[in-house]
Protein backbone atom coordinates (compact mmCIF):
# COMPACT_ATOMS: atom_id res chain seq x y z
CA UNK A 1 0.00 0.00 0.00
CA UNK A 2 2.04 2.60 -1.00
CA UNK A 3 -0.19 5.06 -3.36
CA UNK A 4 -3.71 4.85 -2.46
CA UNK A 5 -6.74 6.53 -4.43
CA UNK A 6 -10.10 7.20 -2.10
CA UNK A 7 -14.00 7.52 -2.85
CA UNK A 8 -16.08 9.70 -1.49
CA UNK A 9 -13.33 11.80 0.29
CA UNK A 10 -15.09 14.44 0.99
CA UNK A 11 -17.54 12.51 3.60
CA UNK A 12 -17.52 11.85 7.28
CA UNK A 13 -14.64 9.31 6.68
CA UNK A 14 -12.63 10.70 3.89
CA UNK A 15 -12.09 13.87 5.27
CA UNK A 16 -10.32 12.26 8.21
CA UNK A 17 -8.54 9.15 6.01
CA UNK A 18 -7.11 11.17 3.53
CA UNK A 19 -5.49 13.69 6.83
CA UNK A 20 -3.97 10.47 8.38
CA UNK A 21 -3.22 8.70 4.89
CA UNK A 22 -1.02 11.35 3.88
CA UNK A 23 0.31 11.73 7.58
CA UNK A 24 1.63 8.37 7.34
CA UNK A 25 2.15 7.42 3.32
CA UNK A 26 2.96 11.15 2.12
CA UNK A 27 0.85 13.51 0.47
CA UNK A 28 1.55 13.32 -3.01
CA UNK A 29 0.82 9.30 -3.04
CA UNK A 30 -2.82 9.94 -1.68
CA UNK A 31 -5.69 10.92 -4.29
CA UNK A 32 -8.84 12.40 -3.04
CA UNK A 33 -11.49 12.22 -5.14
CA UNK A 34 -15.17 12.78 -4.77
CA UNK A 35 -18.00 14.27 -7.04
CA UNK A 36 -17.94 17.47 -4.39
CA UNK A 37 -15.35 20.34 -4.81
CA UNK A 38 -12.32 19.74 -2.66
CA UNK A 39 -12.14 22.00 -0.06
CA UNK A 40 -8.95 20.91 1.32
CA UNK A 41 -5.95 22.13 -0.89
CA UNK A 42 -3.32 20.27 0.55
CA UNK A 43 -2.74 17.40 -2.14
CA UNK A 44 -3.88 15.47 -5.48
CA UNK A 45 -7.65 15.74 -6.12
CA UNK A 46 -9.80 15.22 -8.93
CA UNK A 47 -13.63 15.35 -9.77
CA UNK A 48 -14.42 11.52 -9.85
CA UNK A 49 -18.29 10.44 -9.88
CA UNK A 50 -17.86 6.24 -8.85
CA UNK A 51 -20.80 5.40 -11.41
CA UNK A 52 -18.57 6.28 -14.13
CA UNK A 53 -16.21 3.59 -14.04
CA UNK A 54 -14.34 4.83 -17.31
CA UNK A 55 -13.42 8.06 -14.70
CA UNK A 56 -12.90 6.18 -11.96
CA UNK A 57 -10.51 3.75 -14.27
CA UNK A 58 -8.63 6.81 -16.12
CA UNK A 59 -7.92 8.47 -12.61
CA UNK A 60 -6.74 4.84 -11.08
CA UNK A 61 -4.24 4.95 -13.93
CA UNK A 62 -3.03 8.54 -14.46
CA UNK A 63 -1.84 8.47 -10.77
CA UNK A 64 -0.33 4.62 -11.09
CA UNK A 65 -2.40 3.85 -7.64
CA UNK A 66 -1.97 0.40 -5.67
CA UNK A 67 -4.94 0.44 -3.80
CA UNK A 68 -8.06 2.10 -3.90
CA UNK A 69 -10.35 2.75 -0.59
CA UNK A 70 -13.82 2.98 -1.91
CA UNK A 71 -15.88 5.46 0.11
CA UNK A 72 -18.77 7.04 -2.10
CA UNK A 73 -22.01 5.67 -0.60
CA UNK A 74 -24.87 6.73 0.22
CA UNK A 75 -25.85 5.83 3.70
CA UNK A 76 -28.61 4.15 5.89
CA UNK A 77 -31.75 7.17 6.41
CA UNK A 78 -30.93 8.53 3.34
CA UNK A 79 -30.90 5.56 1.34
CA UNK A 80 -34.43 4.70 2.81
CA UNK A 81 -35.89 8.02 1.64
CA UNK A 82 -34.22 7.08 -1.88
CA UNK A 83 -33.81 3.16 -2.40
CA UNK A 84 -33.78 3.18 -5.81
CA UNK A 85 -30.39 5.75 -6.04
CA UNK A 86 -28.81 4.08 -2.99
CA UNK A 87 -28.70 0.64 -4.96
CA UNK A 88 -27.52 2.76 -8.40
CA UNK A 89 -25.01 4.31 -6.30
CA UNK A 90 -24.13 1.41 -3.63
CA UNK A 91 -24.32 -0.99 -5.88
CA UNK A 92 -22.98 0.45 -9.46
CA UNK A 93 -19.83 2.76 -7.52
CA UNK A 94 -18.89 -0.94 -5.80
CA UNK A 95 -18.87 -2.86 -9.52
CA UNK A 96 -16.65 -0.04 -10.75
CA UNK A 97 -14.55 0.46 -8.32
CA UNK A 98 -13.92 -3.79 -7.82
CA UNK A 99 -13.73 -3.20 -11.52
CA UNK A 100 -10.76 -1.10 -11.72
CA UNK A 101 -8.92 -3.18 -9.02
CA UNK A 102 -8.84 -6.32 -11.14
CA UNK A 103 -7.77 -4.77 -14.37
CA UNK A 104 -5.21 -3.08 -12.72
CA UNK A 105 -4.50 -4.97 -9.91
CA UNK A 106 -5.26 -3.35 -7.01
CA UNK A 107 -5.80 -4.01 -3.71
CA UNK A 108 -9.20 -2.49 -2.80
CA UNK A 109 -10.80 -1.51 0.88
CA UNK A 110 -14.69 -1.22 0.96
CA UNK A 111 -16.62 -0.86 4.19
CA UNK A 112 -19.84 -2.36 5.02
CA UNK A 113 -21.85 -1.79 8.33
CA UNK A 114 -23.47 -2.89 11.39
CA UNK A 115 -26.38 -2.41 9.16
CA UNK A 116 -25.74 -5.50 6.73
CA UNK A 117 -27.61 -7.23 9.98
CA UNK A 118 -31.87 -7.96 10.29
CA UNK A 119 -34.09 -8.63 12.98
CA UNK A 120 -33.81 -12.44 12.60
CA UNK A 121 -29.95 -11.91 13.83
CA UNK A 122 -28.79 -12.69 17.38
CA UNK A 123 -29.07 -8.77 19.02
CA UNK A 124 -26.82 -9.60 21.69
CA UNK A 125 -22.79 -10.17 20.96
CA UNK A 126 -23.42 -10.52 17.15
CA UNK A 127 -20.96 -13.62 15.51
CA UNK A 128 -19.25 -12.54 13.19
CA UNK A 129 -20.54 -15.35 10.82
CA UNK A 130 -24.05 -15.00 11.60
CA UNK A 131 -27.67 -14.58 9.95
CA UNK A 132 -28.02 -11.77 7.96
CA UNK A 133 -31.54 -10.70 6.49
CA UNK A 134 -31.27 -6.69 6.86
CA UNK A 135 -34.43 -4.97 5.96
CA UNK A 136 -33.34 -1.80 4.26
CA UNK A 137 -31.81 -1.06 1.19
CA UNK A 138 -28.97 -0.14 2.78
CA UNK A 139 -28.16 -3.27 4.43
CA UNK A 140 -29.25 -4.94 1.75
CA UNK A 141 -26.42 -3.20 -0.65
CA UNK A 142 -23.89 -3.58 2.41
CA UNK A 143 -24.39 -7.56 2.19
CA UNK A 144 -24.44 -7.67 -1.36
CA UNK A 145 -21.13 -6.05 -1.67
CA UNK A 146 -19.88 -7.78 1.32
CA UNK A 147 -20.64 -11.40 -1.09
CA UNK A 148 -19.10 -9.34 -4.43
CA UNK A 149 -16.28 -8.59 -2.95
CA UNK A 150 -15.06 -12.26 -1.73
CA UNK A 151 -16.82 -13.11 -5.06
CA UNK A 152 -14.00 -10.66 -6.71
CA UNK A 153 -11.63 -12.43 -4.32
CA UNK A 154 -12.10 -15.95 -5.34
CA UNK A 155 -12.97 -15.60 -8.32
CA UNK A 156 -10.17 -12.69 -9.67
CA UNK A 157 -7.97 -13.06 -6.54
CA UNK A 158 -8.36 -9.49 -6.05
CA UNK A 159 -7.40 -8.57 -2.55
CA UNK A 160 -10.40 -7.13 -1.30
CA UNK A 161 -10.59 -5.99 2.46
CA UNK A 162 -13.56 -4.60 4.39
CA UNK A 163 -14.56 -4.60 7.71
CA UNK A 164 -18.59 -3.69 9.29
CA UNK A 165 -18.31 -0.41 10.44
CA UNK A 166 -20.38 0.55 13.55
CA UNK A 167 -22.08 4.09 13.59
CA UNK A 168 -18.79 6.14 13.73
CA UNK A 169 -17.92 9.61 15.93
CA UNK A 170 -15.64 12.65 14.87
CA UNK A 171 -15.66 16.19 15.44
CA UNK A 172 -14.43 16.93 12.25
CA UNK A 173 -16.91 16.26 9.12
CA UNK A 174 -20.38 16.03 9.81
CA UNK A 175 -22.36 12.30 9.29
CA UNK A 176 -23.57 11.75 6.10
CA UNK A 177 -27.22 10.57 6.85
CA UNK A 178 -27.14 7.58 8.81
CA UNK A 179 -29.07 6.10 11.93
CA UNK A 180 -26.46 7.02 14.45
CA UNK A 181 -25.44 10.43 13.66
CA UNK A 182 -27.18 11.47 17.34
CA UNK A 183 -24.59 10.41 18.85
CA UNK A 184 -22.58 13.08 17.24
CA UNK A 185 -24.65 15.62 17.07
CA UNK A 186 -25.57 15.44 20.80
CA UNK A 187 -22.00 16.70 21.63
CA UNK A 188 -22.43 19.68 19.33
CA UNK A 189 -25.80 20.13 21.08
CA UNK A 190 -23.96 19.53 24.74
CA UNK A 191 -21.82 22.38 24.01
CA UNK A 192 -24.30 24.93 22.01
CA UNK A 193 -27.25 24.25 23.91
CA UNK A 194 -26.96 22.26 27.26
CA UNK A 195 -29.92 19.83 25.88
CA UNK A 196 -30.48 17.41 23.11
CA UNK A 197 -33.83 16.20 21.75
CA UNK A 198 -32.40 12.59 20.50
CA UNK A 199 -34.60 11.11 17.05
CA UNK A 200 -33.44 7.46 19.09
CA UNK A 201 -35.41 6.02 21.85
CA UNK A 202 -33.64 6.39 25.40
CA UNK A 203 -32.78 2.21 25.86
CA UNK A 204 -32.16 1.46 22.04
CA UNK A 205 -28.30 -0.06 22.08
CA UNK A 206 -26.24 0.45 18.89
CA UNK A 207 -22.43 -0.06 18.18
CA UNK A 208 -20.37 3.08 17.99
CA UNK A 209 -16.89 3.23 17.28
CA UNK A 210 -14.60 6.80 17.64
CA UNK A 211 -12.94 7.88 14.62
CA UNK A 212 -9.32 7.25 15.63
CA UNK A 213 -10.28 3.84 16.18
CA UNK A 214 -11.88 3.51 12.69
CA UNK A 215 -8.52 5.09 11.07
CA UNK A 216 -6.08 3.04 12.29
CA UNK A 217 -8.56 -0.23 12.11
CA UNK A 218 -8.69 0.34 7.89
CA UNK A 219 -4.71 0.84 8.11
CA UNK A 220 -3.78 -2.22 10.32
CA UNK A 221 -6.55 -4.54 7.91
CA UNK A 222 -5.00 -2.95 5.09
CA UNK A 223 -1.48 -3.77 6.01
CA UNK A 224 -1.96 -6.85 7.61
CA UNK A 225 -0.31 -10.15 5.58
CA UNK A 226 -3.06 -11.77 3.45
CA UNK A 227 -2.64 -15.24 4.71
CA UNK A 228 -3.77 -14.20 8.17
CA UNK A 229 -6.87 -12.84 6.88
CA UNK A 230 -9.37 -16.12 7.15
CA UNK A 231 -12.64 -13.28 6.93
CA UNK A 232 -11.23 -11.42 4.22
CA UNK A 233 -14.24 -8.63 4.19
CA UNK A 234 -16.81 -7.61 6.70
CA UNK A 235 -15.19 -7.98 9.82
CA UNK A 236 -16.90 -7.11 12.90
CA UNK A 237 -15.70 -4.42 14.54
CA UNK A 238 -16.73 -2.31 17.52
CA UNK A 239 -15.60 -0.71 20.82
CA UNK A 240 -18.62 0.39 22.35
CA UNK A 241 -22.09 -0.95 22.36
CA UNK A 242 -24.27 2.76 23.87
CA UNK A 243 -27.60 3.55 24.11
CA UNK A 244 -28.77 7.41 23.98
CA UNK A 245 -28.89 7.69 27.53
CA UNK A 246 -25.60 6.29 27.98
CA UNK A 247 -23.90 9.39 26.02
CA UNK A 248 -26.32 11.78 28.20
CA UNK A 249 -25.02 10.13 31.42
CA UNK A 250 -21.17 10.52 30.32
CA UNK A 251 -21.51 14.28 29.28
CA UNK A 252 -22.99 15.23 32.23
CA UNK A 253 -20.14 14.84 34.16
CA UNK A 254 -18.49 17.28 31.87
CA UNK A 255 -21.39 19.62 31.82
CA UNK A 256 -24.07 18.74 34.41
CA UNK A 257 -26.57 20.81 33.57
CA UNK A 258 -26.94 18.61 30.20
CA UNK A 259 -30.98 17.74 29.48
CA UNK A 260 -31.58 15.21 27.32
CA UNK A 261 -35.13 14.70 26.00
CA UNK A 262 -36.77 12.41 23.46
CA UNK A 263 -38.70 12.82 19.99
CA UNK A 264 -38.27 9.61 18.11
CA UNK A 265 -38.63 9.61 14.42
CA UNK A 266 -40.36 6.09 13.31
CA UNK A 267 -38.33 5.76 10.59
CA UNK A 268 -35.14 5.85 11.75
CA UNK A 269 -35.84 4.05 15.18
CA UNK A 270 -37.19 1.10 12.70
CA UNK A 271 -33.89 1.01 11.71
CA UNK A 272 -31.86 0.96 14.51
CA UNK A 273 -34.42 -1.54 16.08
CA UNK A 274 -33.43 -3.57 13.24
CA UNK A 275 -29.55 -3.77 13.64
CA UNK A 276 -27.59 -5.74 16.69
CA UNK A 277 -27.02 -4.23 20.36
CA UNK A 278 -23.69 -5.20 20.32
CA UNK A 279 -21.38 -7.01 18.14
CA UNK A 280 -18.49 -9.85 18.37
CA UNK A 281 -15.19 -8.02 17.10
CA UNK A 282 -13.01 -11.13 18.66
CA UNK A 283 -12.48 -12.55 14.96
CA UNK A 284 -10.94 -9.10 14.11
CA UNK A 285 -8.52 -9.08 16.83
CA UNK A 286 -7.29 -12.64 16.18
CA UNK A 287 -6.96 -12.76 12.43
CA UNK A 288 -5.09 -8.86 11.86
CA UNK A 289 -4.67 -7.59 15.80
CA UNK A 290 -8.00 -5.10 15.75
CA UNK A 291 -7.43 -3.64 19.37
CA UNK A 292 -9.67 -0.24 19.67
CA UNK A 293 -8.31 2.82 22.51
CA UNK A 294 -11.11 4.39 23.15
CA UNK A 295 -14.51 3.57 25.16
CA UNK A 296 -17.32 5.63 25.57
CA UNK A 297 -15.29 7.82 28.82
CA UNK A 298 -12.45 8.75 26.77
CA UNK A 299 -14.47 9.75 23.47
CA UNK A 300 -16.56 11.91 25.53
CA UNK A 301 -13.72 13.48 27.15
CA UNK A 302 -11.89 13.96 23.75
CA UNK A 303 -14.78 15.20 21.82
CA UNK A 304 -15.89 17.78 24.04
CA UNK A 305 -12.56 18.96 24.62
CA UNK A 306 -11.52 18.99 20.33
CA UNK A 307 -14.83 20.31 19.94
CA UNK A 308 -14.72 23.20 22.54
CA UNK A 309 -11.49 24.33 20.74
CA UNK A 310 -12.79 24.27 17.10
P1 LIG B 1 -20.60 10.26 3.81
O1 LIG B 1 -22.03 10.27 3.40
O2 LIG B 1 -20.18 11.17 4.89
O3 LIG B 1 -19.68 10.54 2.54
C1 LIG B 1 -19.90 9.94 1.31
C2 LIG B 1 -19.15 10.76 0.27
O4 LIG B 1 -19.42 10.15 -1.01
C3 LIG B 1 -19.59 12.22 0.18
O5 LIG B 1 -18.48 13.07 0.25
C4 LIG B 1 -20.27 12.33 -1.19
O6 LIG B 1 -20.06 13.58 -1.82
C5 LIG B 1 -19.58 11.21 -1.95
N1 LIG B 1 -20.37 10.72 -3.08
C6 LIG B 1 -21.72 10.63 -3.18
N2 LIG B 1 -22.05 10.18 -4.40
C7 LIG B 1 -20.90 9.99 -5.09
C8 LIG B 1 -20.59 9.55 -6.39
N3 LIG B 1 -21.55 9.21 -7.27
N4 LIG B 1 -19.28 9.48 -6.76
C9 LIG B 1 -18.30 9.83 -5.89
N5 LIG B 1 -18.53 10.29 -4.65
C10 LIG B 1 -19.82 10.35 -4.25
O7 LIG B 1 -20.23 8.73 4.16
P2 LIG B 1 -19.17 8.19 5.23
O8 LIG B 1 -19.81 8.25 6.56
O9 LIG B 1 -17.86 8.82 5.01
O10 LIG B 1 -19.14 6.63 4.82
C11 LIG B 1 -18.20 6.08 3.93
C12 LIG B 1 -18.43 4.57 3.84
O11 LIG B 1 -18.38 3.99 5.16
C13 LIG B 1 -19.79 4.18 3.26
O12 LIG B 1 -19.66 2.98 2.52
C14 LIG B 1 -20.62 3.88 4.50
O13 LIG B 1 -21.68 2.99 4.24
C15 LIG B 1 -19.58 3.26 5.40
N6 LIG B 1 -19.97 3.35 6.81
C16 LIG B 1 -19.98 4.55 7.46
C17 LIG B 1 -20.37 4.60 8.79
C18 LIG B 1 -20.37 5.91 9.55
O14 LIG B 1 -20.79 5.94 10.70
N7 LIG B 1 -19.92 7.01 8.96
C19 LIG B 1 -20.75 3.43 9.46
C20 LIG B 1 -20.75 2.23 8.76
C21 LIG B 1 -20.34 2.18 7.44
Amino acid sequence: MKKILVTGAQGQIGSELVTTLRENYGTSNIVATDIKENMNEDGPFEIVDVTNAEDLFSVAKKYEVDTIMHLAALLSARAEAIPQKAWDLNMGGLMNALEVARELNLQIFTPSSIGAFGPATPKKNTPQDTIQRPTTMYGVNKVAGELLCDYYYSRFGVDTRGVRFPGLISYVAPPGGGTTDYAVEIYYEALKNKSYTSYIAENTYMDMMYMPDALNAIMKLMEADSDQLEHRNAFNISSISAAPDDFAREIKKHIPDFEISYNVDPVRQEIADSWPDSIDSTVASKEWGFAPVYNLEGMTKDMLEKLKTK
